[in-house]
């Protein structure tokens, strides 16, 4: 059994991809469905100004990631993740989101051994940094970037981040997939949970 260094993105990878859509189409007046959301910036689906959205998101992050739910089967995979490796949150938000990030990743029971909060997409140095194993994300953009640094990448399916993918991202739908493929790439027997799909 090798011990790994395991990164794992926040938005839209641990939680609920979808969760600032009620909110947002309140604000705008719009009427997105999550089937609409077909690029990653926000702003844009909106048919908005960047500065627009920021605005809203000064107003609105704290209780948009507060009220997020978690994606299907993240908490159960992380804490059987976490008796075997290092588990780091690597996120793109701000510094200032950091006691709510740690107050929801409390609440939904995902173990962990720091959190980062880069205020930046770009995660290659902090994934360098952490001497990263498997990086589990959800922004095409990101896996890419990630990948040409060189590391090993799993992309969860979303709306938003169809494309290509380079030979170190691997694209799967669920967290007991992403259990499997760690567990794997660890030698550990998949034998621990029986998650449904
Ligand atoms: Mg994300």
């Amino acid at each position: 059994m090798r011990q790994m260094n395991l990164c794992i993105d926040i938005d839209g990878t641990v939680t609920e991809p979808y969760y600032w859509l009620k909110r947002a189409n309140l604000y705008f007046g719009k009427q997105l469905q999550p089937e609409d959301v077909t690029a990653y910036e926000i702003h844009k689906l909106l048919d908005i100004e960047a500065d627009d959205y920021h605005e809203f998101y000064q107003l609105y992050g704290k209780l948009l990631h507060r009220e997020a739910k978690a994606r299907f089967g993240a908490s159960e995979a992380i804490q059987l993740l976490y008796k075997h490796h290092n588990i780091h949150f690597v996120t793109a938000r701000d510094e200032e989101m950091r006691d709510v990030s740690i107050e929801w990743l409390d609440r939904h029971n995902m173990p962990r051994d720091s959190i980062s909060l880069l205020g930046s997409h770009y995660k290659a140095n902090k994934a360098r940094e952490l001497n990263s194993d498997l990086f589990i994300e959800d922004c095409y953009g990101n896996a890419l970037q990630l990948a040409r640094s060189g590391f090993e990448v799993l992309l969860i399916d979303c709306t938003y981040n169809k494309g290509l993918l380079p030979e170190n991202v691997t694209r799967l739908k669920s967290w007991s997939e992403i259990l499997k493929i760690a567990d794997n790439k660890a030698q550990i027997p998949y034998s621990e949970l029986e998650m449904a799909q």
